[in-house]
């Protein structure tokens, strides 16, 4: 667990300069997902590595 919570500290440092794969929007840390704003997809965070492949980014439904 301390492992993962530091790397994703320095994820959110970093997510400034990256963008979602699928829209090129802004992403944000979200219940252990990578959440896009613009198109709502929602990248895994596998091991503590954000997985930020189009194809793998789910759309998150609205419950
Ligand atoms: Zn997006």
């Amino acid at each position: 667990m301390p492992a993962d919570q530091s790397n994703l500290r320095l994820f959110e440092q970093w997510m400034d300069r990256v963008a979602c794969p699928a829209c090129h929007g802004t992403l944000r840390l979200e219940d252990g997902l990578v959440l896009c704003a613009s198109c709502g997809r929602g990248y895994p965070i596998v091991d503590g590595i954000p997985i930020l492949i189009a194809e793998r980014g789910a759309l998150r439904e609205s419950k």
